[in-house]
């Protein structure tokens, strides 16, 4: 692989103390390109600007889709992803929906183990703390056709992060205008045009002083499919109920980790259809407990209060949570304090 290092790190410019989350970058990346039917071996180069046709399809059409993994450091020095072989599966899920082509997994892999090595510093200790990694790609061909192209780039580029939310809770929009998705849709892809079309309705959602929106099913805005960025857990009694992935829920790790975890806890967990009337219904009788959102970056993300129509349902602080019991059993898990689930660790090396 063709490395091509900087002269001078930027790390010395950077409070890790105070960091907004995707602004700043670290030294280098990794980049492939795919040209003549195959993609290339990729290199490492300098984080910097790169050129893009002003006909590059993706400008046009938004063929491009991504993904979004962690890499923590332990109090040994050594770093860990949490699962990069889902994050890789689902980088080619997304991309076979796209028409974009599969990416080797060897060229993945080789990248991402290179960069994490070369940009170690920028990955500080202690809870809270990782480097959000976030690999992408995208249709380069300049041409207009309205088709898939036939040249696309790959790029992974990373950003230190502390936890996205903090400790804070927040309030979500129950929305029933808008869809993020629908059946048949895009909406299990990692696809860059969902967020697109998330920001107006979200837009408006702030406005009205919420920080997120809950997404309901695009037929009858009734069942509950996910919040913005994350998947959605409710805890009613000592039911822990998150809706089931579909063609218009994204599948996430921190989901399918969190099922895993609750099981293995033996907390009792459904994967179930939920709807609007049921979590108002509950709350109104007092045993909706919780509800939280999951994600890689937010981890788990406790949400206060929701809005529905002109209401606003708050829900209780609880004591002994069960977001807060399953983030810290998680939070153990990627900073290689716990030795469960060994499987879900991939050191690099
Ligand atoms: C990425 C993403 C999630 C969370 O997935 P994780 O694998 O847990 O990070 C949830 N919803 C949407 C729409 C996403 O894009």
């Amino acid at each position: 692989m063709k490395i091509n290092l900087i002269e001078k790190s930027r790390i010395d410019d950077v409070d890790f103390t105070n960091l907004t989350f995707g602004k700043i970058f670290t030294d280098h990346m990794f980049i492939s390109e795919y040209k003549n039917g195959k993609w290339s071996s990729g290199e490492i180069r300098p984080y910097k600007n790169i050129s893009v046709s002003p006909s590059a399809r993706v400008l046009h059409y938004g063929q491009a889709i991504f993904e979004g993994m962690k890499c923590f450091k332990s109090e040994d020095d050594d770093l860990f992803l949490f699962r990069p072989d889902e994050n890789f599966k689902r980088f080619n899920k997304s991309s076979q929906r796209l028409a974009i082509p599969e990416i080797d997994e060897k060229i993945f892999f080789n990248g991402l183990n290179k960069l994490l090595k070369i940009d170690s510093e920028w990955i500080k200790k202690g809870f809270g703390n990782a480097l959000y990694i976030r690999p992408f790609v995208y249709a380069s061909e300049p041409s207009i056709n309205a088709s898939e192209a036939n040249e696309y780039t790959f790029l992974i580029i990373c950003s230190p992060s502390k936890s996205y939310y903090g400790d804070m809770e927040i309030s979500v929009k129950i929305e029933e205008k808008y869809s993020r998705a629908a059946k048949g849709g895009v909406g299990y892809a990692k696809a860059a045009g969902n967020y697109a079309a998330a920001f107006y309705p979200t837009k408006l959602a702030i406005e009205q002083g919420f920080q997120q929106i809950i997404w309901t099913d695009s037929n009858n805005h009734n069942a509950i499919e996910e919040a913005g960025t994350m998947n959605l857990f409710f805890v009613i009694g000592n039911k822990l109920i998150t809706s089931p992935t579909s063609d218009s829920i994204l599948d996430g790790i921190t989901r399918k980790s969190i099922i895993e975890l609750a099981k293995f806890y033996g907390i009792d967990v459904y994967e179930r259809e939920i709807t609007i009337d049921e979590i108002i219904k509950e709350h109104k009788s007092g045993n909706l407990k919780e509800i939280f959102g999951s994600g890689t970056a937010v981890v788990v993300l406790p949400i206060k209060s929701f809005g529905h129509r002109d209401q606003l349902y708050t829900l209780n602080s609880e004591k002994n949570s069960i977001s807060s019991f399953l983030k810290e059993k998680l939070n153990n898990i990627q900073y290689n304090i716990s030795n469960d689930f060994e499987n879900w660790k991939y050191k690099i090396n």
